[in-house]
């Protein structure tokens, strides 16, 4: 039987720290992983960022309850879930992707999550494990579950290459270029069509 684990940014919403910085002006937010490879350091710096710009999580939220998940995703999440069990496997904050998952229906959600004070401001992250992604397969595999995987970056590869079937969802091209054996698609149509044709084989 297969579970189908697919990360959530950049596959089914927006980026969600360069929209956060592209509605609060501060330019230095858009940093990602591809700029500051230590991901403890990129995490210390937007924290205190938002903490220099007195942003506390309500109003980090506020920004993220404008976003809408990418044209599309809402229709595929619920077909996923018509056919399949869907989990949703990510590098963001529990707290962040509440608004984002609520407009798309609330599927399962595994991710990290933060630390606030009293006042709302937050003042740490947490990792929910070390390679997450990865860990998720490895524990629905050993629960005798096949998995089918949807990643679009780097931090997505762990969790492909673990799965049954791992499929790159509108990757850039970096990825693609260095990921060579990975399936590419560019649209939730040509994913339904994989996925379907792997859940009707199944059967
Ligand atoms: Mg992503």
């Amino acid at each position: 039987m297969y579970v189908i684990c697919s990360d959530l940014e950049g596959v089914f919403v927006p980026e969600i720290w360069i929209n956060v910085s592209k509605q609060t002006g501060i330019e230095e937010l858009k940093l990602t992983t591809r700029d500051i490879s230590d991901y403890d350091v990129l995490m210390k710096r937007r924290l205190e960022l938002l903490h220099q710009h007195k942003l506390t999580l309500h109003d980090v939220q506020g920004v993220i309850s404008r976003l809408k998940p990418l044209p599309g995703a809402i229709e595929f999440v619920d077909w996923v879930r018509s056919s399949a069990q869907l989990i949703v496997v990510s590098d963001t904050f529990r707290e962040f992707a509440d608004p984002l998952m609520k407009q798309l229906g609330r599927p399962t959600l595994l991710c990290h999550h933060l630390t606030t004070d009293a006042q709302g401001n937050i003042t740490n992250y947490n990792l929910r494990q070390k390679d997450g992604k990865r860990k998720v397969v490895e524990s629905l595999q050993s629960l005798n579950y096949k998995v089918i995987a949807i990643g679009d970056s780097y931090n997505d590869l762990m969790m492909l290459r673990k799965a049954e079937h791992g499929i790159l969802f509108n990757p850039p091209q970096n990825v693609i270029d260095e990921n060579k054996d990975l399936r590419v698609v560019n649209s939730y149509d040509a994913l339904r069509e994989i996925i379907a044709k792997l859940l009707d084989e199944e059967q």
